[in-house]
């Protein structure tokens, strides 16, 4: 009989997360260069992160073990919604008329809806663990957002979220979302730091970006004892712990028979396509074998194909550690497109590197493609995929269309970063003739 779902029973969520860089150093021989510290241009070091984030998340992003294990805290709330399932798409392949395989992991299955709690449950334990009172972030579609504010709740941590304006307006049922967990939400630019403010002196009108949410955040945890920040994707340690979805899916596929020729993530600031990827990367730097994997961005923020990679700031105000990473300019206001996730300048030093090296591939599409790929997907699949998502299961179509015009039997695995039923607005405008 074809099997459909490929699933794991709850004694198999991963015990560890699997750490990239203990592969890149042992068999590349090459790490990603370290943040810098804007004022002197050294390497930042423990210190110097220890005002915004606890010291066992510190450690993580630095560190050079293999594996890190899963806190048994972690795990028994990784049990409300993991293991994910793997899914073969059957439906789409026989719409695609294609020799493909296609395979997507679904990351929807979480309370808020997307891969996003993976980290955060991870990120309030370990505040917890050190005596924190609040924790302070920016979202921007909401998704992050939301599951910082459950991952907090769950924890009994206060939480204010820091929300860029134009996904506000968009997306008020996010907001919502949030509050029924227990977290204040600020649109940002707001009024409530200085450096929102000043944008908003400048443009009253302002949509905000992630880059300012990130400086109002930071502003916040600056000035409120007993704070810290957490941030939703591009540091190391939130790769790290989205690397459960790649070694489920890894058992999966092996129950499936099959190994991915391809793995194809969206990209905003490079998490959920870490997390898919990285335990394959791992076979691949070790094995040399010939996975491809490519990350799937919008061509309104298309930080991988078109930006520059260099030393650059993670946020508009200019406060961050440098980060070496493929980026568009710390200023640079992407258009409010639905995919708010993904409406980043830069991207993970992780990915940027990895894509510097060759290791990794990306591709950008523009919004309609987007929308039409998650259309055809969800009246195949039934599931309405995130506008992120969709940037994934574009990429997994077109690849899906070569393998038919080659004749090649090709294995595709796409991470399906998370659902799109609170993004009904996007859909709505598309299948309306007006986005
Ligand atoms: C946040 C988000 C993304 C983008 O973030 P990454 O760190 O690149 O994974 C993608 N998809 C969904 C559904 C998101 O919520």
């Amino acid at each position: 009989m074809k099997r459909t779902q490929i699933t794991l029973s709850e004694s198999e969520i991963p015990e560890y997360y699997l750490n990239i860089s203990y592969y890149l150093n042992k068999y590349l021989g090459k790490l990603p260069d370290p943040p810098l510290n804007p004022a002197t241009k050294q390497p930042v070091g423990p210190q110097d992160l220890s005002a915004i984030f606890p010291m066992e998340l510190i450690k993580q992003e630095v560190s050079l073990e293999e594996k890190i294990a899963i806190p048994d805290e972690v795990r028994e709330l990784y049990k409300l919604y993991r293991p994910s399932p793997l899914i073969r798409a059957h439906r789409l392949e026989k719409m695609l008329n294609t020799p493909a395989h296609i395979y997507y992991k679904y990351e929807g299955v979480a309370p808020t809806g997307a891969h996003k709690l993976n980290t955060t449950l991870a990120q309030a334990y370990y505040n917890k663990k050190e005596g924190v009172k609040t924790l302070i972030a920016e979202t921007g579609a909401g998704q992050f957002g939301s599951a910082l504010s459950l991952a907090c709740n769950f924890f009994d941590l206060k939480c204010h979220i820091f929300m860029v304006r134009v996904s506000y307006d968009q997306k008020p049922h996010r907001k919502t979302v949030m509050q029924i967990y227990g977290a204040d939400v600020t649109a940002s630019p707001s009024l409530k730091t200085e450096f929102g403010r000043k944008m908003l002196q400048t443009n009253p009108n302002h949509t905000g970006s992630l880059g300012i949410a990130i400086s109002e955040a930071l502003e916040t945890v600056m000035k409120t004892k007993g704070s810290k920040y957490a941030l939703g994707s591009v540091l190391n340690h939130v790769l790290l712990h989205q690397t459960v979805i790649g070694i489920e899916a890894k058992k999966q596929m092996e129950k499936a028979g099959e190994y991915p020729d391809i793995i194809i993530g969206c990209v905003g600031g490079g998490s959920n396509f870490a997390g898919i990827s990285f335990p394959f990367l791992a076979d691949t730097l070790k094995e040399k074998n010939k996975t491809r994997f490519i990350g799937v961005e919008p061509t309104s923020c298309p930080s991988l194909t078109k930006g520059r990679y260099q030393y650059d700031f993670g946020d508009t105000a200019q406060m961050t550690p440098l980060l070496k990473m493929y980026t568009l300019g710390s200023d640079f206001v992407p258009s409010p497109i639905h995919a708010g996730g993904l409406r980043y300048h830069g991207m993970s030093p992780l990915i940027s590197f990895l894509y510097n090296e060759k290791l990794m591939e990306a591709i950008a599409y523009d919004q309609k493609q987007v929308f039409q790929a998650g259309i055809d997907f969800a009246r195949c699949e039934g599931i309405i995929p995130a506008p992120e998502s969709c940037h994934a299961i574009k990429a997994a179509i077109d690849e899906a269309i070569t393998a038919k015009k080659e004749g090649k039997k090709k294995v595709i695995l796409f991470n399906l970063s998370g659902h799109g039923l609170l993004d009904l607005n996007g859909y709505d405008k598309f299948l309306h003739h007006s986005l």
